[in-house]
């Protein structure tokens, strides 16, 4: 390994010559305290920016082994890590003159993004040997020539700085990362509990759930006092509109409140929504869909200050929604959907332009088909005839003449025959307050139980509705993927991920927009490249997809989200196998065989 000098020598050497000389800097460099890894090198200074690696022995970062030692404190301390690196690093670039470092990305030094999400991703991992920080440096140039003393600078002057501020426990605030290490611990530890008290999710009081805006993730204020009521300072404080936007903290109804005694921070007290079929009411614009966000985002950890850091619902919570355009293929959907028009199969349905009930009807099977145990719906994304049907529309349309068996006459059945709990955002239609378990009314934002109050109106106010769902739910149909048109694009289809709601593979543009529990564009590359690497292990038209997601699951927690890509890549993040099942669904090139057809399988349709 390269003395550091030799590096900075290298760097003035190339200084003038043409961009390509820059390849001569790739190999390991040793740092008074760190090695340094050069393991890509961009092409030219447009070309996405080369990979580096930061390898510092815990000797020098000499984080106390309490900050990492379980799992969920490892997490929580690689992503604050992730998140100093890259304040340290923006602040740096801030605070030099860019117009100075060249053109393209000249002068960059960037880590993973990061939301409000403390997630599990590749740019930092900690060990009880190492700290490793995997980043991004656009090497700087003046058109195509070597800004050779530029980049001297950079990686041998600002990169040591950004390591100190950043990567030592010495320069951080022990406090700080302490509260950030606890507050994941406990969430982590609440999440646990949930199953053992027949939860499906819980929403401290004084939980902050509304954003900031519709295209912000950041908390809306809160009253400095905490109350309900606007502080009067706020008011002139935040703006000047009529009506102060000012959130108001979550506070659980007496009934529904429990109490849980956190490892580090003790007591909390919320609201638990138990298993079984829970339904929100209320009126327009009174937080419903709020709420269901926030269990949906629940299945996540939250940064200290979020305002949902607490609230925590079962990792396979999934949110369902209506999906029209969609590609399915080869799904069960005849629990939900028969005799449809043109003799088409339910039962091995596919389409390349799914309407709002057949694709809601297919999200609700593949979900299923991919281990969800709770399901989150909301009137504002449903097809209305997939959630009701009322007795007057009996009436005039016959049984016969209409496909879609609702979602009310299947509900019960997902939870009796499957044990899947539903959480039901629904203002429009009381039909509901038959099948539900529990209700809640959601009044200025603030929950209320009124189960007893709503079964009473149900009693009184029959709906004369015929059930139409049979007896039971049905039958959930394997698939068994066969290989995709990607492999026909080379060993590894070039994957490109626009933004966290588009995944590009190959030729192939997979609309993830629906999916809206990925939160960050990292996951959405990690899933590009599970998908890349699901076609190269487990794509053998035999294993059916629940089984190559098991498959995946274990080989991640086994040997780490790495192993899905060639090379160590510093932009990658946790998923869930179910957001990966949901991508895979939405390739317009899937096929998958018919049941019948399975050769070393058994074609076990489970009985829901
Ligand atoms: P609904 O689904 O009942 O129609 P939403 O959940 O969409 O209502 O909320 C309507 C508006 O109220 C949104 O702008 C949202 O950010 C805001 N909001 C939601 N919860 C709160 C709260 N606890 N305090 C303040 N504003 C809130
Ligand atoms: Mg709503």
């Amino acid at each position: 390994m390269m003395n550091h000098q030799v590096l900075a020598q290298l760097l003035l050497h190339l200084d003038g010559r043409s961009y390509k000389a820059y390849q001569e800097i790739r190999g390991r460099y040793q740092f008074p305290d760190f090695e340094l890894s050069v393991d890509h090198v961009q092409g030219d200074p447009f070309a996405a920016p080369s990979r580096l690696r930061v390898l510092l022995p815990q000797t020098v970062a000499a984080f106390p082994a309490q900050t990492y030692q379980t799992r969920s404190r490892e997490i929580a301390l690689r992503d604050y890590l992730t998140r100093q690196f890259g304040q340290a690093a923006a602040s740096l670039c801030e605070s030099r003159d860019s117009d100075n470092r060249g053109s393209g990305h000249s002068g960059l030094i960037a880590i993973a993004p990061t939301g409000q999400q403390v997630l599990e991703r590749t740019a930092v991992f900690v060990t009880s040997e190492q700290v490793e920080a995997r980043f991004v440096v656009g090497l700087p140039a003046r058109g195509r020539q070597i800004l050779g003393r530029a980049a001297a600078t950079l990686l041998c002057d600002d990169l040591p700085q950004i390591v100190e501020q950043a990567l030592k426990y010495i320069s951080l605030d022990a406090t700080d990362l302490q509260r950030h290490i606890e507050m994941v611990e406990d969430a982590d530890w609440l999440r646990q509990q949930l199953p053992a008290k027949g939860l499906v999710a819980f929403i401290p009081n004084g939980a902050v759930l509304p954003r900031h805006s519709g295209i912000s993730d950041q908390p809306l204020a809160i009253a400095f006092d905490g109350s309900a009521k606007p502080h009067p300072e706020i008011l002139t404080e935040l703006q000047t509109e009529p009506s102060p936007v000012v959130a108001i903290p979550f506070q659980s109804p007496a009934t529904l409140q429990i109490e849980f005694n956190r490892p580090n921070q003790g007591s909390i007290k919320g609201m638990g929504i138990p298993t079984g079929i829970t339904l929100i009411v209320g009126g327009g614009y009174h937080g419903k869909s709020t709420l269901l966000r926030a269990i949906a985002l629940g299945i996540y950890n939250h940064i200290p200050g979020d305002g949902r850091e607490q609230v925590v619902s079962h990792p396979t919570a999934t949110k369902i929604r209506a999906e029209d355009g969609r590609s399915v293929t080869g799904v069960d959907i005849s629990p939900f959907i028969s005799h449809l028009p043109q003799g088409r199969s339910t039962k091995h349905f596919s389409t390349e332009n799914a309407s709002g009930s057949t694709s809601q009807a297919s999200n609700v099977m593949e979900a299923l088909e991919a281990g969800a145990t709770v399901l989150l719906i909301d009137e504002d994304t449903s097809a209305t005839n997939f959630m009701i049907r009322d007795r007057r529309m009996q009436a005039l349309i016959a049984k016969a003449q209409e496909p879609i068996t609702p979602l009310i006459d299947k509900i019960q059945q997902i939870y009796q025959d499957c044990g899947v709990s539903t959480v039901l955002v629904m203002g429009g239609s009381g039909d509901y307050f038959d099948v539900a378990h529990t209700i809640i009314a959601m009044t200025d934002y603030r929950p209320q139980a009124v189960t007893a109050q709503a079964k009473a109106i149900a009693a009184q106010y029959a709906t004369a509705r015929i059930p139409e769902g049979g007896t039971q739910f049905g039958t959930l149909t394997p698939r068994v993927p066969v290989a995709l048109s990607l492999s026909s694009q080379g060993a590894t289809a070039k994957l490109k991920v626009r933004a966290v709601n588009e995944l590009i593979l190959g030729t192939e543009i997979v609309d993830l927009a629906a999916i809206d529990q990925l939160v960050e564009a990292g996951q959405v590359r990690a899933i590009g490249a599970a998908i890349a690497y699901l076609e190269r292990h487990y794509l053998n038209g035999i294993t059916p997809l629940s089984a190559i997601l098991t498959h995946i699951e274990s080989d991640i927690a086994t040997a780490g989200i790495d192993i899905l890509t060639p090379y160590p890549q510093g932009d990658l993040v946790r998923f869930r196998a179910l957001d990966l099942a949901a991508a895979f669904n939405r390739l317009r090139s899937l096929s998958v065989k018919k049941p019948e057809t399975f050769s070393n399988v058994k074609p076990t349709s489970t009985r829901c």
